[in-house]
């Protein structure tokens, strides 16, 4: 089976290539010729992800799936949400990301967080989402060099590292991501 990946990001590709059975060739956007910003317009991470999966499907007409994930923060109302990848400005950038949490949480004594994933399968023309969630809690300073986004500063619950201190199969065990993906894929084993 063939189905998309809505994402050019070569990290998440791999991360969740690792996860799905070999027998379901993930293409990227890339690999559809799709080249364009797809919008991500909706005021909610489940919105986003149904936007991104079936603009893919109308547009280049391919069975689909695509991700939306947003960092939330109990003491900040649970921004930056689904703003999480423009949160500094629309450069995108994760160091000015984290640093601009870092310097909202300043003073703050509750650093809970939690990562949301939500991922929208357009399928045999139905949809279908998955959600996968992991708690923790972010650090006063950044710890770590691997992973991407706001890795560096997250520490799941009941670990004393951050994301960005784990090896890929660590974080895809106990991530969001991880978990949401893992729902897809029983999914896509039960039909
Ligand atoms: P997107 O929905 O995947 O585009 O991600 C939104 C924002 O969250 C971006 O700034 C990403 O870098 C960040 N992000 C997404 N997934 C992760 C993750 O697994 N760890 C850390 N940051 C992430």
């Amino acid at each position: 089976m063939q189905l998309v990946f809505a994402t050019n990001n070569l990290n998440k590709l791999k991360e969740v290539q690792a996860l799905v059975p070999q027998h379901i060739k993930l293409l990227s956007l890339k690999d559809i010729g799709c080249f364009e910003d797809i919008p991500e317009t909706q005021l909610t991470i489940e919105g986003n992800a149904i936007q991104k999966a079936e603009y893919v499907k109308e547009h280049y007409g391919f069975d689909c799936f695509a991700d939306d994930t947003g960092l939330e923060v109990k003491a900040l109302n649970n921004e930056p949400g689904v703003f999480s990848a423009r949160y500094a400005g629309a450069q995108r950038n994760s160091n000015d990301n984290m640093n601009l949490l870092l310097k909202n949480l300043e003073g703050k004594p509750n650093r809970d967080a939690q990562f949301k994933t939500v991922i929208a399968l357009h399928l045999n023309g139905k949809l279908e989402t998955f959600t996968g969630l992991c708690k923790g809690a972010i650090t006063t300073t950044k710890q770590g060099e691997k992973g991407f986004g706001y890795d560096p500063i997250f520490k799941p619950e009941d670990y004393n590292k951050t994301f960005a201190e784990m090896v890929m199969e660590e974080k895809n065990r106990i991530g969001h991501r991880g978990k949401a993906v893992r729902l897809l894929v029983a999914f896509l084993n039960s039909i």
